[in-house]
């Protein structure tokens, strides 16, 4: 049925119709996964607007820096943020959440169990709907001994089903990470890395070879190398893509020509996501819709495609 309404929902451009149908999201950043709109409007109504281009990760942190995380002060901040991405995603059809859920929130609460139990508690109000398996993440830029602190307690926690490592992609001391991976993959964590978002494949091969990662949040870069597509495919590593947000931040100029065919076509299994909806403004549903009209995707394959965030 799903396979239906959801070819029909392309065909027409029906964003209703596409947001009844069952999709994933398994690249979600929970800190920014509700709209504008509702985030301005808990934040008293004066947050800037997101940038409608920005350069590369360093204008998001710009953005972020000056306007969203200022706001985020209190345990209750971060109920809001992991709450309203869970609506937000079930709002748009989203049947299984993977939103990275940053380790060093447990700042804000006096006991690390009040936040373990505010993440189970959202988990439990919304069973009925949502699949929503809480990834824990970190910036590259983690200190050593928040590694230990923050992270260790996290993955002990037995509440996170992924771990998740992104920022300034130039840095590339993955080895500092083997152990935290290793030890994350012994407590049963499925193993993500951001990596191949701006640069090339020569980065990608080491945080495979290095992390022994199971699935790429982006990893578009890989393109640049056959043998490195090769490695993917072979070792059956998922690709999760996020096409608004490649766009805006530039790291993809022409959409017409989006790496994620030239993956798809190899054979590589991928998935579409929304990366931070807040500011890119655009769900899953409508990143579909986009693709296909773009011409880079026909219906059977955004339906395979589709089916890969789903398992
Ligand atoms: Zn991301």
């Amino acid at each position: 049925m799903d396979d239906v309404l959801f070819k029909e929902a392309l065909r027409d451009g029906d964003l209703l119709k596409m947001r009844k149908v069952s999709k994933g999201d398994v690249h979600n950043h929970c800190g920014l996964g509700m709209r504008f709109s509702t985030f301005n409007k808990w934040a008293g109504g004066n947050v800037k607007e997101p940038p409608k281009k920005m350069n590369g990760l360093e204008g998001l942190d710009n953005y972020i820096f000056n306007e969203t995380i200022q706001f985020i002060k209190t345990g209750e901040g971060i109920e809001f943020l992991i709450e309203e991405t869970v609506k937000e995603a079930i709002s748009d059809g989203v049947k299984i959440l993977e939103p990275s859920i940053d380790c060093s929130f447990t700042r804000f609460y006096s006991k690390n169990k009040e936040f373990f139990d505010t993440i189970l508690k959202i988990q439990d109000k919304y069973k009925n709907s949502i699949q929503f398996k809480p990834e824990v993440g970190m910036p590259k830029t983690i200190s050593n001994e928040d590694l230990e602190n923050l992270l260790i307690p996290c993955i002990d926690s037995g509440v996170f089903k992924s771990i998740d490592l992104y920022g300034d992609e130039t840095r590339e001391d993955f080895e500092r990470f083997k152990e935290y991976y290793k030890y994350a993959k012994e407590k049963g964590l499925k193993l993500k890395v951001h990596v191949g978002e701006f640069l090339g494949a020569v980065n990608v091969k080491k945080a495979i070879e290095i992390l022994e990662i199971d699935e790429i949040q982006h990893g578009i870069g890989s393109i640049s190398s056959d043998y490195v597509m090769d490695m993917i495919k072979e070792r059956n590593i998922r690709l999760n893509i996020c096409p608004s947000s490649n766009f805006i931040l530039g790291a993809v100029s022409d959409m017409s020509n989006h790496p994620a065919r030239k993956l798809f076509k190899k054979g590589i299994r991928i998935t579409i996501n929304t990366d931070d909806l807040l500011l890119f403004d655009s769900g899953v549903s409508q990143e579909y819709i986009w693709l296909y009209e773009l011409g880079l995707f026909d219906g059977d394959e955004l339906n395979e495609i589709r089916k890969n965030s789903l398992i």
